[in-house]
C-alpha cells in the first residue's frame, strides 16, 4: 500500500483503547480498506489483509461487516477464501452471518434497458466504463474526468424515464444508479438488529459522500464515525488518513502484531 506516511486529518482518529470487545465493525472497501484502484476489477488483496480482517472478525465475537457498493458475490470473489458478514450494493443484499444466505431486492430488469441505452450511447467514449451490478448501474469516468458532465446528464436522463424507485449517487469518480430503497445506513441498522451485533457500540470506516448515511446511523446510535481521507464535509467525528492507518488501527484493536507490511 502506497500510505503517505505524513498525510493527516482535522479529525481525530477513534480510540483504540476501547478494544474490540464491544464494537459492531463496519467497513467500507474500495478507498477504506484497499487503495482505490483505476477500475473496480484491477483491485487485489493482500492475503495479509485477508488475515487482519479474519483474526478482527474473531476478536469481535464475529461482530463485523463490509458494506460496500459491491455486489456481495463480488466481495466474496475479492476477499476469498475469507468470507465475512456483508452489505452489498449500497445496502441491497445483505448476508447478516458468515453462513447465512444472502437476501436482497430483485430490480435489475428495470435497470436492463437504461443499461443498453447508456452502453451504446457511451461505446466509443475512451475510458468511461459502465458496470452492471444488477440492481445498480456503476458509470465510471475515473480514466476520463472530462466526460464527468455528459454522463451525469446521461444518467439524469435515465433517472427520469426510471421513475422515483431509483436514486442517483455521485461518488468518487463515479455515478451510481440504484433503487431508493436501501442504503448503507439501512444496512448498518439491519445489522445491529441482529445476530453478534446487537448490543454492541458501532464503528463505521469510510471515505465516499455513500458512506454518509451509515456515518449518520452510528452517530444516532452513539457508535464512532470515521471518515477516511480528506472529503468534507462529512457526518464524521473521527478521522483516519489513509487506508494505511486503517490498517494499523485495525491491528491495534484486535491485538495483532502491527510490524507486519500489508504490501
Ligand atoms: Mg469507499
Amino acid at each position: 500500500m502506497d500510505a503517505e506516511p505524513h498525510s493527516t486529518t482535522d479529525l481525530p482518529p477513534p480510540p483504540t483503547a476501547v478494544g474490540a470487545g464491544g464494537l459492531a465493525l463496519f467497513l467500507d472497501v474500495d478507498g477504506t480498506l484497499l487503495e482505490i484502484s483505476e477500475t473496480p476489477d484491477s483491485v487485489r488483496v493482500s492475503s495479509n489483509l485477508t488475515g487482519l480482517l479474519r483474526r478482527a472478525h474473531d476478536a469481535l465475537g464475529g461482530a463485523l461487516a463490509l458494506v460496500s457498493g459491491r455486489s456481495v458475490e463480488d466481495l466474496d470473489r475479492l476477499f476469498r477464501p475469507l468470507i465475512l458478514p456483508a452489505a452489498g450494493l449500497h445496502g441491497l443484499e445483505i448476508r447478516s452471518r458468515v453462513d447465512a444466505p444472502v437476501t436482497g431486492h430483485d430490480l435489475a430488469d428495470d435497470l436492463a434497458q437504461e443499461k443498453d441505452r447508456l452502453i451504446a450511447e457511451f461505446i466509443d467514449a475512451p475510458g468511461i466504463v459502465i458496470e452492471d451490478k444488477g440492481p445498480c448501474l456503476a458509470l465510471h469516468y475515473r480514466r476520463n474526468p472530462d466526460l464527468k458532465a455528459p454522463l451525469q446528464a446521461a444518467a439524469e436522463e435515465a433517472l427520469g424515464r426510471l421513475g422515483g424507485g431509483f436514486q442517483i449517487i455521485a461518488g468518487n469518480m463515479v455515478f451510481e444508479l440504484k433503487p431508493a430503497a436501501a442504503n448503507k445506513g439501512s444496512a448498518v441498522r439491519a445489522f445491529m438488529a441482529t445476530g453478534a451485533f446487537r448490543g454492541r457500540r458501532p464503528v463505521m470506516i469510510g471515505d465516499d459522500v455513500t458512506d454518509e448515511d451509515a456515518f449518520g446511523v452510528v452517530n444516532d446510535m452513539d457508535g464512532l464515525a470515521v471518515c477516511v481521507g480528506g472529503r468534507r464535509p462529512t457526518a464524521a467525528r473521527h478521522g483516519l488518513a489513509d487506508v494505511g492507518r486503517v490498517h494499523a488501527w485495525l491491528q491495534d484493536i484486535c491485538g495483532a502484531t502491527p510490524s507486519r507490511s500489508l504490501d
